[in-house]
């Protein structure tokens, strides 16, 4: 047996050298983070509920042209991607005000936003991601003006896109992180959107009785984490209720 090379290993996945150049293989681990990782748990299942629900949308978006890394999926926890160049950026589309945005402006949680709204948080951990503005990114060069105009434009796609499929399933988008890449094909360079979308990057409320069904499950403590993503996956039809989240033993024929 071959030990694979691991690329990276970060909070919630990691990445392996992929079968044929220019490939990734993306691992989906069971690890939940909270508060740059001052809180830490291992939730059975949450790392499969990703990889299928972040399969499921990084699909739809291939298809509808807004290009991604997602190539596809190969077993329960892992994906085949396409290597790209990470920009250090998260990007966050607000629709409703929650989170960081209500604790810093003091807008109450729930708040319909006049327009949806895009900030930017410079990826390192040990600066816990601090928000920064565009002239930061372009003037240490993190970003270039040209590649901010495409990474808006994606993201402003990818929330319309998002906003939609929830919507048809009883659920609110109230906010979502994205991160993007950079593609080299030959000569021509382009951005696209990598990393994952689940319910552990947006926020997801269902809108009937506002129950929370991501990640706020775990970082406020109320209920059960795995439950909720469950129910985001069964209402995009993604996993009938009984299918295993952990491989099953051999069945015996009869
Ligand atoms: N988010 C994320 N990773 C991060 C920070 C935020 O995926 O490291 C997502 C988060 O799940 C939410 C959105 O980005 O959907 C906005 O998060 P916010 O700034 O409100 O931060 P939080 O309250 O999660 O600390």
């Amino acid at each position: 047996m071959n030990r694979r090379r691991r690329i990276y290993e970060g909070k919630g996945k990691i990445l392996y050298e992929g079968p044929e150049p220019g490939t990734l293989i993306q691992f989906f681990k069971d690890d939940a983070t909270a508060f740059n990782k001052k809180k830490h748990d291992v939730v059975d299942g949450k790392g499969v509920l990703n990889n299928r629900i972040s399969e499921y949308i990084f699909t739809h978006l291939n298809r509808i042209g807004i290009p991604t890394h997602f190539i596809r999926r190969v077993n329960m926890r892992e994906q085949l991607i396409k290597e790209v160049e990470i920009i250090p950026l998260e990007v966050v589309v607000r629709n409703v005000a929650a989170g960081s945005l209500s604790k810093r402006l003091g807008i109450e949680e729930g708040t319909v936003l006049p327009r949806s709204i895009i900030e930017f948080y410079y990826k390192a951990d040990a600066l816990d991601d601090p928000m920064v503005s565009e002239e930061h990114v372009t003037a240490f060069g993190w970003a270039s003006p040209q590649e901010i105009d495409d990474i808006m434009a994606l993201a402003i796609r990818v929330n319309d896109f998002l906003t939609g499929l929830f919507l048809g399933v009883g659920i609110q988008l109230i906010d979502f992180k994205i991160e993007c890449g950079r593609l080299f094909e030959g000569e021509m360079m382009r951005i696209i959107v990598a990393d994952e979308i689940s319910p552990d990057s947006c926020r997801l409320w269902d809108t009937t009785t506002n129950e929370k069904l991501d990640k706020d499950v775990y970082r406020r403590d109320l209920g059960n984490l795995v439950e909720a993503y469950q129910e985001v996956a069964r209402r995009l039809g993604i996993m009938n209720e009984n299918e295993p989240l952990r491989p099953t033993g051999p069945v015996l024929v009869k």
